[in-house]
């Protein structure tokens, strides 16, 4: 699929008539639910976009018991990879088709450039449909060395029901990578979308039984953290529980957890991922670009946004210009605007907090080099400019805590050792870039900088053939890549003595 061609009416006329479900989607249905709710407002206009169910520990009952049922009816699980595989890439195809009207979901949930969700999340999720459909019917199980007169089998199978719980920053894509492998390897999934951003997933849940996936296979709760996320967290008979949002919650995960089954969890969590710009990079504007990239695609709140940047002092000023001047391509508008460099933060609670980083790093005796400012569209107050601050305190709040906005870090270097002490100096270790021309010091440097991800003359890779996740804070599991798949399957060994 080529890029979008369509205007900024047509956006606006798609998201006119969408149709955003509210019900959690268990069994294959719309379900009623009790009454608690909660609003959900489309934060480029300020708008109510809709009344979502709270699905609460009733809710996650009703989809854990569907998820069960289905999972132990073998509908599913025992349907044979043959089988599987046809129907996610049906999915698959399904999501395609769908493209445009989910990218119109996730944009007016959560404010993201409709040209972004169709263009790049909806074609990367549709891709790892594909991809783990794919590679399921072409992975073997093992037989061990066992003596003569044994035979010992190394079975992968599937765990079960697993939990997945997911931020609201790519709605569309996280729900992929959480249930494109799970659903792949056999499991029935309960997946609680963020408050922020329920109507893909509860979409996709629909399309799922469309492409005659069983019902009861993929089941939506939406509601809030404390309520439907603390209840799957803590129910007795979820398997797995895949988690990606903050570390702070990443750690309430674990202690469910450990209150109720022992249900293995996995953490996809935060980061302050640094890039690091040597003096003998080849092409500093490029590097300039990939900064700003790094930061200010999808208003800053990727989890792995370069949101530090490490620049030998040589080449510092020349550098910081060149950064600064990419400002005016990330201007943010209106987030149907296919010319909008950006678009609205999440929400105003989620704005107030970039501000606070902004007004700290100012008070901190930052350098703002450009941007600081919220802005107002509206009714709505939810954007933030392109930002950058310089000579930034490695020990400010902004040096070491995740901002999930358009605020860049600059603090300068003058030795390689000093970059690689920075760079490691924090509490998470996703993602890390390096800027530059010598082979040796990539080499050298790739070893020395702890993250989950180390990308050299780019920045933030990632893809569906390699693994993702992090290190320390970060969480642990890796998201994406056949390593994916070891999350969701369990080894049993088989003796046989014949
Ligand atoms: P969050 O941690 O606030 O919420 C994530 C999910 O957890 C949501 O569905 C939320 O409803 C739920 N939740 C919140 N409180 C809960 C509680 N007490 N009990 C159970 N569930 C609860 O994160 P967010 O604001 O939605 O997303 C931003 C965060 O996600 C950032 O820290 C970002 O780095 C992280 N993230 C990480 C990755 C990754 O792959 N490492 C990818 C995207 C986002």
């Amino acid at each position: 699929k080529g890029p979008s061609v369509r205007t900024h009416q047509d956006w606006t006329e798609l998201a006119a008539k969408a149709t955003l479900h509210t019900r959690p989607f268990i069994g294959g249905l719309f379900v009623e639910s009790g009454d608690a709710a909660f609003e959900n407002r489309n934060p480029a206009t300020g708008g109510l976009l809709s009344e979502v169910a709270d699905a609460g520990q009733e809710g996650v009952d009703a989809a854990v018991r569907a998820a069960r049922s289905t999972y132990d009816a073998g509908v599913w699980s025992q349907a044979g990879v043959a089988f599987r595989r046809e129907r996610l890439l049906r999915f698959a195809d399904l999501l395609d088709e769908h493209s445009a009207e989910l990218a119109v979901l996730d944009s007016l949930d959560m404010g993201k450039r409709v040209v972004d969700a169709y263009d790049l999340d909806l074609p990367f999720s549709v891709s790892l449909f594909r991809y783990y459909a794919e590679a399921i019917d072409k992975i073997n199980d093992e037989v061990a060395p066992t003596p003569p007169g044994t035979l010992g089998l190394i079975r992968r199978v599937p765990l079960g029901v697993v939990g997945a719980v997911i931020p609201w920053n790519y709605p569309v894509d996280m729900l992929a990578w959480k249930v494109a492998p799970a659903m792949a390897a056999g499991n029935c999934v309960v997946l609680k979308p963020a408050e922020q951003s329920p109507s893909s997933a509860l979409r996709m849940a629909e399309l799922a039984v469309e492409a005659g996936i069983p019902e009861g296979v993929l089941n939506v709760v939406p509601g809030l953290g404390e309520t439907t996320g603390r209840a799957l967290g803590l129910h007795p008979d979820v398997d797995v529980l895949a988690f990606t949002g903050s570390t702070e919650v990443g750690r309430l995960f674990l202690q469910y957890a450990g209150q109720s089954n022992l249900k293995q969890v996995w953490l996809e969590c935060g980061g302050k991922s640094p890039h690091l710009v040597f003096a003998d990079a080849e092409d500093l504007a490029a590097t300039a670009r990939q900064t700003a990239f790094g930061i200010w695609f999808n208003q800053g709140a990727v989890c792995s946004a370069h949101s530090r940047v490490l620049v030998e002092r040589s080449v510092h000023e020349e550098f910081v210009s060149l950064v600064a001047a990419e400002a005016a391509a990330y201007q943010p508008g209106d987030p149907l605007d296919p010319a909008a460099g950006m678009g609205a933060i999440v929400s105003r609670e989620q704005t107030d907090q970039v501000m606070q980083f902004v007004d700290g790093a100012r008070a901190a005796g930052a350098r703002l080099l450009t941007g600081g400012e919220r802005l107002t569209r509206g009714d709505s107050d939810c954007y933030v400019q392109p930002t950058v601050f310089d000579d930034v305190d490695p020990t400010s709040a902004l040096a070491r805590e995740e901002v999930f906005g358009p605020v860049l870090a600059v603090t300068p270097f003058d030795s390689e050792e000093e970059a690689v002490r920075l760079a490691n100096d924090s509490a998470y270790g996703l993602a890390a870039s390096i800027a530059t021309g010598s082979l040796s010091r990539a080499h050298r440097l790739t070893e020395q900088v702890h993250a989950g991800t180390v990308t050299v003359n780019g920045v933030d890779a990632f893809s569906a053939w390699t693994p993702f996740g992090g290190f320390k804070g970060s969480g642990f599991g890796r998201d994406l890549s056949l390593h994916a798949l070891d999350k969701y399957v369990g080894l049993k060994t088989v003796w046989i003595n014949h």
